[in-house]
């Protein structure tokens, strides 16, 4: 069995942990970062990319990665977004203008956002990719960690001085650790597809309410719009068994006409929802990041963004201990981290859940409570403004990557 030494061992190469193996390999902190799925096995870019909206925010800090230039050709900016309810008169608007930013956020195809990463992981001489490869098992000993890796090349033993579970909402390492969280179903699930419709999108980005549920639909590259479309778990198997017609009949008839007739449709899938979040964000040498830590509903389109705020964190609070000549993996340098991203995990949770249950309610009182609320938003604008700055990822104090600053 082959062992080795790293200061950091993240365990997922999801789009979290890969960003945090970047952050770190910049630093020069010996990184070894652990992935399940071989890379030939993800799907090849084409019509139907799966794509995800940025936050401004998460923007700034892949600027300061020097992370933005490679992704720039790919994503496609939000302009405006447009709040409507299907049949009801409240909406709102958010205006790059009126918030005065160049963008209110943007929209990448996750397959590009997963090369940039791992383009950049391939070039960093401090980080390790170890893929395919399995954690089989870990113990946290007193000064460090130990872990079993299971590899097509023969087990491994790695030895690290922080443990990151950065393995995704069903953590095997939250669950091997019997980290309490708070969870509840919500009955829903997303479908997810591309359509090319037949006017321009304008870099507009909708959000609309409908009878079955939120409907989200995106702009991106050639003309295509991303859909997330949220649907009662009983309804999903007849959602997904319609034919491409009649799904686009369905579909236009909930969002309406203002992008003209779709004219085409991807292939359909569909993700059950849940709202997790850990009640403990670190333990003796371990700490939880990504979805391991929260998973989030994603009609707000918070998830990535909560969890690349994580990252940031995260890498200053380890660069910070490093140059003390602090232990990382200590609980009493971890607890910074913890306490930092404490507020930030608890209000993003809040308000994802207030949107995602107001907007699925249509019971009278909570239909006009959401019109007027809705105009109320549009027109009082420091509550807008709360709005816009939650979701452009900007509320709180913010990590020094996210102030365009080097860790
Ligand atoms: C329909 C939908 C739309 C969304 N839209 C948005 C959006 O617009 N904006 C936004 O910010 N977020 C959005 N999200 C959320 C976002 O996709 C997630 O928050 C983000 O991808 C989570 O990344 P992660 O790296 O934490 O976890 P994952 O992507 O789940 O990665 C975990 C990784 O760990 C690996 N792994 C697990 N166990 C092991 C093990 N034992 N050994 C080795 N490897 C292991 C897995 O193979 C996996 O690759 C959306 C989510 C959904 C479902």
């Amino acid at each position: 069995m082959k062992s080795a030494e790293y200061e950091v061992l993240i365990i997922g190469g999801g789009l979290v942990g890969a960003s945090l193996a970047c952050a770190l390999g910049e630093q020069n902190l010996p990184t070894a970062l652990i992935e399940s799925v071989p890379i030939e096995a993800r799907e090849q870019p084409g019509y139907d990319d799966r794509a995800i909206a940025l936050a401004q925010g998460t923007q700034r800090i892949f600027n300061t990665m020097g992370l933005w230039k490679p992704l720039a050709p790919s994503v496609t900016p939000i302009h405006r977004i447009h709040v409507s309810d299907r049949g009801r008169f409240g909406f709102t608007r958010l205006d790059r203008e009126e918030e005065g930013v160049e963008a209110l956020g943007y929209v990448a195809p996750i397959l590009d956002l997963g090369r940039v990463l791992a383009e950049r992981m391939n070039r960093l001489p401090a980080v390790k990719v170890i893929c395919p490869a399995q954690l089989k098992g870990f113990s946290q000993e007193e000064q460090s960690v130990e872990a079993e890796v299971e590899s097509p090349e023969g087990d491994l033993n790695l030895s690290a001085r922080l443990l990151v579970a950065a393995d995704g909402a069903r953590s095997g390492i939250r669950d091997q650790l019997n980290i309490p969280v708070t969870r509840w179903q919500y009955g829903q699930s997303a479908v997810i597809t591309n359509i090319t419709p037949q006017l321009p999108h304008r870099n507009i980005a909708y959000e609309r309410f409908t009878d079955t549920g939120p409907l989200a639909v995106l702009p991106m590259t050639d003309r295509r719009c991303a859909v997330v479309w949220t649907v009662e778990d009983r309804q999903v198997e007849f959602v997904m068994s319609l034919d491409d017609d009649e799904f686009i009949a369905r579909l236009e008839d909930r969002f309406g006409s203002r992008l003209g007739r779709l004219e085409k449709v991807g292939t359909r899938q569909a993700f059950p929802l849940q709202m997790l979040r850990a009640k403990e964000a670190v333990r003796h040498r371990l700490a939880l990041i990504g979805n391991a830590a929260h998973t989030l509903h994603p009609i707000a389109g918070q998830g990535f963004n909560l969890g690349i705020r994580d990252v940031a964190t995260l890498t200053e609070v380890i660069v910070d201990a490093v140059r003390q000549g602090l232990d990382p993996g200590e609980i009493g340098v971890l607890n910074r981290y913890a306490d930092w991203r404490r507020s930030d995990h608890l209000r993003v949770v809040a308000f994802t859940d207030a949107i995602a249950r107001l907007f699925s309610w249509q019971l009278l009182p909570v239909t006009l409570l959401r019109d007027t609320g809705m105009v109320g938003l549009d027109l009082l604008s420091p509550a807008k403004r709360l709005f816009a700055r939650l979701t452009m990822g900007r509320a709180g104090r913010m990590p020094r990557l996210s102030r365009g600053m080097k860790p």
